[in-house]
């Protein structure tokens, strides 16, 4: 089997690539210098940037009765801030055999471009709907906080980034392109089903309404922790506070948390930004947290 194709329970699990970023630790966790990395040599170089720049992908999840997108790459359109950059993972689903008109779902962890990029292709200049069929599924805070703002920074006004804001303004366009496709459900509920496999779990901060994704399925378990953090290094620094996150502090904890529980669970994990294919485990040794990749089969 490819090494970017995992079977859990009775779902198969297809990391699909779509781009990468060449990022500097010391941009993305300000207020750090190359010198405070230097106790992550295998991870991050000397002048700050990670030895390997932070992949974009998508999981598509192939349940006995349905096909989902966990998370939908960054798409067609030149991200705003490496306008370089479009994504290829369109062409990686339809040679998996899945054509856009077989997915029934696309789930969101957040509303970042990075996450939602597929659900349109251009056709001209214009963004027409990508997968005709499938319901789009995104956090209802997230949504609000593009759609309704008021209602989510009121409650929370203090512990927000404005790079973290302005990452948050790129989606607008698009998600107001999705909202006319229509088709558009929203989770509310930690813990919620979104099918009988995949459950949402809150994990705010990165965006104010951020959710990973836990699917469980006879017995075993794949956890999709979306943008609760984007560097291996960071497991062992959950603390360290993002620039791109909306809501810092709050990221933080989350980061804190999550990293903890993934490793004290031992659960198989399948990371949106991780290195490519993104499939591993989180585990301790040698005084610190670290990055277990699959070995290939
Ligand atoms: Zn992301």
């Amino acid at each position: 089997m490819a090494n970017n194709v995992l079977t859990v329970g009775n779902a198969k699990i297809i990391s699909l690539h779509d781009t990468v970023i060449p990022s500097r630790m010391t941009d993305f966790i300000p207020g750090t210098k190359p010198g405070d990395w230097k106790k992550y040599p295998k991870e991050v170089d000397e002048k700050g940037f990670a030895r390997k720049p932070m992949n974009i992908a998508a999981f598509l999840v192939i349940t006995p009765k349905q096909k989902v997108l966990v998370d939908a790459g960054i798409g067609p359109v030149p991200f705003p801030s490496s306008p370089d950059l479009v994504g290829s993972m369109l062409g990686r689903l339809k040679r998996t055999g899945v054509q856009p008109e077989d997915i029934d779902m696309v789930f969101a962890t957040h509303v970042h471009l990075d996450h939602m990029g597929w659900c349109a292709v251009l056709d001209g200049n214009k963004l027409t709907r990508t997968f005709p069929r499938a319901k789009y599924v995104v956090p209802q805070t997230d949504w609000d906080s593009l759609f309704n703002p008021k209602a989510v920074y009121k409650r929370r006004p203090k512990d927000t980034s404005d790079q973290g804001m302005e990452i948050m303004s790129w989606s607008k366009p698009l998600a107001e392109r999705m909202a006319i496709f229509g088709n558009i459900e929203h989770t509310t509920e930690d813990g919620q089903n979104i099918t009988p496999e995949l459950k949402v779990m809150d994990t705010p901060g990165h965006t104010p309404g951020h959710q990973s994704v836990l699917l469980s399925s006879k017995g075993e378990r794949i956890f999709f922790p979306g943008d609760a953090m984007h560097f291996p290094v960071q497991l062992d620094v959950p603390e360290r506070i993002v620039g791109a996150d909306v809501h810092p502090k709050l990221g933080a904890r989350t980061r804190s948390r999550v990293s903890k529980w993934m490793e004290k669970e031992g659960v198989m994990v399948a990371s949106c930004h991780f290195p490519a294919p993104g499939f591993g485990h989180v585990v301790r040794g040698k005084g610190r947290r670290y990055w277990q990749p699959l070995k290939p089969k």
